[in-house]
């Protein structure tokens, strides 16, 4: 559990440019679960989640377990960090000179696990975790931004962190990176506590425990995210998931179609079907796809199925 109490932070204080940049925050977390800290650019997010994280300093107290730290006053709270936190940034910071395992064997060492067995079994664990064993010899450099932050998250958990630090792990990454991303990070949050800074509303009620939401440095509410939306076909471009949309059925018994609508619009689409040399030639008010030549793929389920799916593979999915 992390508890503040009074959390204060200015900057340029005094001064005509004054910022408040954490306006007494009182807050108590859980030990596991994905807090997620949501509010417009510019808020404050990043400073209160480095606060949490030990990165930077304010005023006030830090409680984290039985360890209290009257922030401008710890140094023990480097230690702290050092063993117990594990940080993932939007631009992945990752050693881009050194291979994947190199990456992973500088975080041990930090925390000094130097056994030669030890750091092999911790390594191939959680690069297996991320799917990305295969990739341990390549230098960082060469990976997509999606397998840098999979790198990333490795070294996160790699020295066994009770809390992730994760700001806006996804805003260099395409939407099915974004995903695939949210899904390790959430089923991290099943043993870790995942703190994360998010934009995007649709990430942050999909995937959070709990969304706290923060402006001008200080904490409007926290509240349970809005369980009626859900990651859709927006999201995994190509795909469109057929029950996570509404199945309008026709009436008329002279056809056998079934319609899928994403749109709450229906009384304003309409469809002309017209049989000739037995092709069917349809017209309509709304823009039509062909989908047999097209990139895109219908599957018959949930997008939530194929969450819960991944999350059941126990972590180890890539064993090559
Ligand atoms: P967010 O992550 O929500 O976008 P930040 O925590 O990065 O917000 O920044 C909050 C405010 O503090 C912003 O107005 C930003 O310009 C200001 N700020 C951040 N770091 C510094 C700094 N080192 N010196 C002065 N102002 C800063
Ligand atoms: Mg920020």
């Amino acid at each position: 559990m992390i508890k503040t109490n009074s959390l204060n932070k200015y900057y340029n204080k005094g001064k005509s440019n004054e910022i408040h940049v954490i306006n007494n925050v009182d807050l108590k977390l859980p030990d596991v679960g994905m807090i997620t800290f949501f509010g417009p650019s510019g808020s404050g997010k990043t400073t209160l989640l480095n606060v949490l994280g030990g990165l930077d300093k304010a005023s006030g107290t830090i409680t984290y377990e039985d360890s209290s730290f009257k922030s401008y006053r710890a140094h023990n709270i480097d230690r702290y960090r050092r063993y117990n936190i594990g940080y993932i940034f939007q631009n992945y910071n990752l050693l881009n000179e050194l291979s994947v395992y190199d990456n992973l064997r500088v975080a041990l060492d930090i925390i000094g696990v130097t056994d030669k067995d030890e750091i092999d079994k911790r390594i191939t664990q959680s690069l297996k975790a991320v799917g990305l064993y295969k990739y341990r010899k390549k230098p960082a450099f060469a990976l997509s931004g999606g397998q840098m932050q999979r790198v990333s998250i490795a070294r996160a958990i790699i020295k066994n962190s009770k809390i992730i630090i994760a700001d806006e792990p996804t805003g260099n990454l395409d939407s099915q990176n974004s995903v695939d991303i949210m899904n390790l990070l959430k089923k991290i949050s099943e043993k870790t506590l995942v703190l994360l800074v998010t934009h995007d509303k649709k990430l942050a009620e999909y995937y959070s425990d709990q969304i706290i939401e923060i402006k001008d440095g200080k904490i409007l509410c926290v509240r349970e995210p809005e369980s009626n939306l859900s990651i859709n076909s927006k999201l995994t471009e190509n795909k469109i998931y057929l029950q996570d949309m509404r199945e309008v059925s026709n009436n008329d018994n002279s056809l056998d179609y079934k319609l899928y609508l994403e749109t709450d619009d229906v009384s304003k689409i309409f469809f002309t079907i017209v049989e000739h040399n037995n092709t069917f030639y349809i017209k309509s008010n709304v823009k039509l796809q062909l989908i047999e030549n097209s990139p895109i793929e219908l599957i018959d389920g949930k997008y939530h199925e194929e969450v819960v799916a991944k999350n059941d593979m126990n972590f180890e999915y890539d064993t090559t």
